[in-house]
């Protein structure tokens, strides 16, 4: 296997050790509750747990729930939280203040801005026929639009390579559909360039932020994007099933109903209409009563995303990621040499996201199993791919050396191989 980059010098443990006592972005871990024995390379796909969490939901509960009761909706601020916490997400994004809302899941908010963005396209150009994506996108965000495509007699074109996206985009494409950062291979698009190949053909940009939103730097506006959804239990840490989150570009908010016209989306809920008029901008994404438990802990999430700001925010998180990222590259291809594992995620700092894939052709899972019985927590992807996710908040240098560590020993004594380590679980 080869590392990303040319191997500058020969890295110790200490050399790591030194790198974490040089890392001004270090002490953010101690934001999160961090179990003994535990080095976390999944908060990709669950962020950990801050600290301040479960103080906060607790009073959340016990004094806004318990105490004051249904009057927390007005003087809690309850009803303003998917837009303050949205606010909030919408600083790491790119996005303005009052453009992006927490709600719902992202399978969800998916349905919900594919369905307004294809009114959109469509009340441009009616006879575009086409939702272009990836073979290799989230699955769930293929369901939902070939849902949507069978339901408004569209076709979803998924091509096989990222270089082909340009060559498909034609006058039939009404929306491309793009997850920013692939959740398999770590692969990132350049949101700029694809935005506007889409935009020079007439058609609309969607990206999911999955696995961007506290992850990398995003500008959606910058890019001119046109709609975008994201996770909150990722790299914004909110929590198993944290709502998600929505925004469409100011310019297109007011052109649709999107097709959940919830009443918590209506221009005036508490008139109790019979008629739907949505709400002014991007407040009719909302559909139904806000989570408030799992938003007060959302909140807690992105907070310890924001701790960064003043330390050069999600510029600084990226330098610290890439030199995660290119450190287990490079003690991979030097410690776990001849074993068969193959880097698949890309070299190029600029198409690389927060996290690494190696592939092995018949141990991927019971290696992974192996390791996370050391402790050394990463996840399994159908079929062969070994996924390990680093986010810079939590993860040290340290961290990189010893799960390497522990993946060679794995490796060279064959422990993936014994039996307990080929049971698979429902959830991988
Ligand atoms: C994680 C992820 C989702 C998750 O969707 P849910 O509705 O929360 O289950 C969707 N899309 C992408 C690209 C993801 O990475």
């Amino acid at each position: 296997m080869t590392s990303f980059a040319e191997p500058l010098r020969e890295v110790s443990r200490d050399h790591c050790v030194a790198m974490d006592g040089a890392d001004k972005l270090a002490h953010l871990r101690e934001q999160f509750v961090l179990p003994q024995g535990v080095i976390y390379l999944d908060g990709n796909s669950l962020g950990m747990l801050p600290r301040a969490t479960a103080a906060r939901v607790q009073e959340v509960m016990e004094k806004e729930w318990g105490q004051d009761l249904i009057r927390s909706w007005n003087n809690a601020g309850w009803m303003d939280l998917p837009h303050r916490v949205g606010d909030k997400i919408a600083r790491l994004v790119g996005a303005g203040a009052g453009e992006l809302v927490v709600a719902d899941s992202t399978s969800v908010n998916l349905f919900k801005a594919l369905s307004a963005a294809l009114s959109v396209a469509q009340q441009d150009s009616p006879t575009r026929r086409v939702i272009l994506s990836e073979r290799s996108n989230f699955p769930t965000d293929l369901y939902i639009a070939e849902s949507l495509a069978r339901e408004r007699g569209l076709r979803l074109v998924m091509v096989d390579r990222p270089e082909d996206l340009v060559t498909h985009l034609d006058a039939d494409v009404a929306l491309l559909m793009l997850t920013h950062v692939n959740y398999r291979t770590g692969r990132m698009h350049d949101m700029a360039v694809l935005t506007r190949a889409a935009h020079d053909v007439g058609a609309l940009a969607l990206w999911d932020l999955a696995h961007s939103a506290g992850a990398v730097p995003v500008d959606l506006k910058g890019c001119d994007a046109d709609f975008a959804v994201g996770c909150g239990y990722k790299y914004l840490n909110g929590g198993p099933g944290a709502p998600a989150f929505v925004w469409a570009h100011p310019r297109h908010v007011e052109r649709f109903w999107q097709p959940l016209s919830g009443w918590i989306g209506h221009a005036a809920p508490f008139e109790f209409s019979p008629h739907y008029a949505p709400a002014p901008g991007i407040t009719r994404f909302l559909c139904g009563t806000p989570p408030i438990l799992s938003m007060a802990a959302l909140e807690c999430g992105v907070d310890t995303v924001l701790a960064a700001q003043h330390l050069g925010g999600m510029d600084a998180l990226r330098e610290k990621s890439l030199a995660l990222t290119d450190l287990f590259a490079q003690l991979v291809a030097e410690r776990c040499e001849g074993q068969s594992l193959t880097l698949t995620s890309p070299t190029a700092h600029l198409l690389r996201g927060s996290q690494v894939c190696l592939t092995h052709p018949s141990g991927a899972y019971a290696i992974m199993q192996a390791l996370i019985a050391r402790g050394v927590i990463g996840d399994f992807r159908a079929p062969d791919v070994l996924r390990f996710g680093f986010t810079p908040l939590t993860v040290r240098f340290v961290d990189v050396w010893d799960a390497v560590e522990h993946l060679r020993d794995v490796l060279h004594s064959g422990q993936w191989q014994e039996p307990r380590f080929a049971q698979r679980a429902a959830v991988t």
